[in-house]
This record gives structure tokens, sequence and C-alpha cells, in this order.
């Protein structure tokens, strides 16, 4: 049982969780890592929560799963950490260029991404990455402080590596921004550093922490705002795009972010700001949808709203780049895929438990459909502090969210819980079942997303 009393199901064997990364395209090979960054969550999980380290996996051992990545369409990815398996840094693997060698000799013409905090990369390194077309999403978190905050012995040598990818090697860099320990000083420089070693986009990811974490009481509350702005002011100072994560988003209108210069976007006109109404004649639902539709599509023509309504086509190939960038929002498909499973558009009553950001998304999809559900953001008792993301909640969370919900209201006919907080099997992150919330309700559950 797990500390609430809630009955836990069986934890599948590291075998199946490396299964399932790998059919979602994640090759996971390492939970070393060469830093102690002071906001790794790794140390402050709450006792019950399931994360596994795999140790060092052999090369006759991942050469043998290299197949399982097949399923997965899109990027394989090496270095994040997936289905509760913690990733370490790949570049600790001491077989690293024979792997990705064997990923690039596997598939021949698939998109490569691998995430490096940058400690273990040399110049042989960078000149491999260069040949194996392989890209890298740089975790910099600083330019001056890497010593203090992610245990860098040598962070000048860190950060002449990381400058000398640029023209060689395609990358995104990203920042947990951490303003109260670094100094904003320190964020403009890291993004500039950034800019100059040739970074194409730049992720402010927002600090989240447990209440078990030492920064979580150091943390003044309004660090996410603060960070969204400086997001916003340091992407049109430096003229990269430097996106907060999680964004707040308080609809779905499909707003260009930023235009990539001599891209598809750039060469039509598109400027950001531009509301994309609709992709070759067909409305767009969402930021996603807008997207997606430009990427697949070839030539396709952007009628976007300022001051007026005007059309650009774009000059390119099928599945590309378009060449501006979103924020992400809600998938069409998923949406549409549980307004049907549901019944919410037969007026079934429906409560949607979902997690703080996705809330206004929801509720504008629903108003835009004219449909009505009620939607409840639900909070993390489980990690607590200021975790919020759908990943992170629990069976016990969302039964909380739900009798405060039905206190005051009838209770519905159903309710939906957001399939990203579950595993394939359908555990939560103590091993709970999301069955188990309808054998405490009595009320039949679904997930959605
Ligand atoms: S690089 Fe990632 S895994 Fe390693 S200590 Fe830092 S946050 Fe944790």
């Amino acid at each position: 049982m797990s500390p609430k009393g809630l009955p836990k199901t069986d934890t599948p064997s590291i075998e199946a969780l490396l299964y399932e990364a790998q059919k979602r395209g994640i090759l996971p090979i390492t939970s070393e890592c060469t830093a102690r960054c002071a906001f790794c969550s790794n140390r402050y999980n709450p006792p019950s929560c399931e994360v596994l380290n795999i140790g060092r996996r052999s090369l006759d051992e991942i050469k043998e799963s290299l197949p399982w990545l097949q399923g997965a369409p899109g990027a394989i990815v090496i270095g994040e950490s997936v289905t509760r398996i913690n990733e370490g840094e790949p570049l600790c693997h001491p077989d690293f260029l024979k792997i990705v060698r064997l990923v690039r000799e596997a598939y021949p013409g698939r998109a490569i991404k691998v995430t490096t905090n940058g400690m273990l990369l040399t110049p042989e390194v960078v000149s491999f990455l260069s040949e194996a077309g392989v890209t890298l999403t740089v975790s910099l978190n600083s330019v001056s402080k890497r010593e203090i905050i992610m245990g860098d012995r040598d962070p000048e040598k860190t950060l002449a590596s990381i400058a000398s990818l640029k023209g060689k090697v395609e990358f995104d860099g990203s920042i947990v921004a951490l303003p109260f320990l670094t100094g904003r000083l320190d964020i403009r420089q890291s993004v500039r550093f950034l800019k100059e070693s040739g970074a194409t986009t730049v992720r402010l990811l927002l600090p989240g922490f447990s209440a078990r974490h030492p920064l979580y009481k150091t943390m003044p509350k309004d660090t996410w705002e603060e960070v969204r702005a400086m997001a916003t002011e340091l992407s049109a100072r430096e003229r990269i795009p430097v996106l907060a994560d999680p964004p707040a988003l308080n609809g779905l209108d499909a707003r260009v972010e930023f235009v990539l210069p001599n891209s598809p976007a750039a060469r039509a006109g598109i400027r950001p700001g531009d509301l994309v109404v609709k992709v070759s004649g067909k409305d767009v639902f969402s930021r996603k949808d807008a997207f997606q539709k430009a990427y697949e599509m070839e030539n396709p023509v952007l009628t976007v709203l300022r001051e007026g309504l005007i059309e650009y086509r774009l000059p390119k190939k099928r599945s590309s780049s378009p060449g501006f960038v979103m924020y992400d929002d809600l998938d069409p498909r998923e949406y549409l895929s549980w307004e049907r499973v549901s019944g919410v558009a037969k007026g079934r009553d429906v409560l949607v438990l979902t997690s703080k950001p996705a809330k206004k998304l929801i509720e504008t999809a629903l108003e835009r459909r004219g449909l009505e559900a009620r939607i409840v953001a639900v909070r993390s008792y489980f990690f607590g502090g200021n975790i919020c993301v759908a990943g992170l909640l629990t069976v016990r969370d969302f039964l909380a969210a739900y009798r405060r919900a039905v206190q005051s209201r009838s209770e519905p006919s159903l309710v939906t819980l957001p399939a990203r907080a579950f595993d394939p099997w359908g555990r939560d992150l103590e091993g709970v079942h999301y069955r188990v919330f309808s054998q405490e309700t009595g009320v039949p559950v679904i997930l959605a997303g």
C-alpha cells in the first residue's frame, strides 16, 4: 500500500520501462552525471516516488535494443529522463561515441538529439557530432556561476567547448533560470553567450521545486513572472527566440513568437506578433495545429491577422520547419478524441481534473466548440512546493481536488485525468493505478491527452 493507503500496482521491470522509452524514440544510456546542480530534483523526491537509476547500460545491451527505436516517428533522443528512468549526462558513458555511431548506422536518415551539460565536450567529440549530423540541447544554466550552481570544476573549459559548436553543431540552449541565486545579469549574459555561440533558440526553464527542496523556501514567490518577463525582453533585445517553459498561455491564439533568420517564414515576410488564422485555407485550432499544418505542407499559405488579414506563401518542402517559433499548446487530435470519448458534446456532465497550466487552454477549446465542462486545476500534495505540471500529479492529488470540487456541487457522471500523469501501465509516480480513482469515488474515469 502507498503511504496514504491507496493500493499500489507492481512496478514494471527496468527492461519493460526501457522498452517503453525506446518505443517513444528515447534511448536511455546512463544515470551517471558529472554535475551536482543546486536545482537538481533527483535528491528531493518524496520517498515513495518511483524513479529508477539504470546505472550504465552496456554497449551490447544498447546494441540489442536499437530495433525498438523504429516505432517512434521523429528524432531519436539521448540524455532525457523518461518513464521514471533517471537519465544522467550521456557523455559520461565511456562508449558514448560508439553508441552514437551505432544509432547513426542503424538509422541513417533520422535526426539524433543529445542533451548535455557541456562538461565533457572536447574538440574530438564536437567534430564527431558534426560529422554524424547530431543536434544538441546544451544545459548551460549559467555563464558566470557554473562552478557554484552546477559543480563545474572547469567552467572556462566548458564555455570554450560550447562556443566551439558555432558553425559545426546545431544546438539549442537551456537555462534553469534562478535570478534569486545567480542574479538577472547572469541570465542576460548567459542568453547572449548562447546566441554568440550559435544557439538556435534558448529555453528559460522556470524552476519547479518540491516542498523538500531547500531552494523552494529561498525562491521568491514571483520568480516565474519575473523570468517570463525576462524571456520576452531578452527575445527582443538579443534577437534570438527566448522561450519561457512553461509559458503563461491565456488561450489558443496561434501567435508567432519569433521568426528564425533566413527561414521560409522570414523570406515570406512573417513577423513576430502575427496571429495565424488559416493555413492554406484551413482554420487553425491552436498554436500546435498551426505549426503542425505549416510543418507538414509544401509551400503553405499562411493567413495572418496584422492590421487586417494578409496572406503569405512560405517556400518550403513538405515535413520541414516553417521557420517561425510558437509556444506549444493543445494538440487538436488529442482534444477532439477526448471530446468524442468523454461524451461532453452530447451534454454529459464531465469534470476535467488537470494541471494549472492546461486549465485555461481546455477552457478556451470548449468555449470555441460551444461546449461546457467543469475544469479544475489540481494542486500537487505529493511533491508540494510549486510543482504543478500534469506529469507530476498523482492519484492522491486528483482525489483531493475531486473531493473539494464535489463539496458544493453534484457528482459528475465522468472524470477526466491527464494521461501524462500515468505510465503506459496506468500507474502514477507512486505506483497507484488510475482505476483506484474510480474505486475511491464511484465515478467512471478516462485518461485524456
Ligand atoms: S546535469 Fe541534470 S541530472 Fe546532472 S545534476 Fe544537473 S540537473 Fe541533475
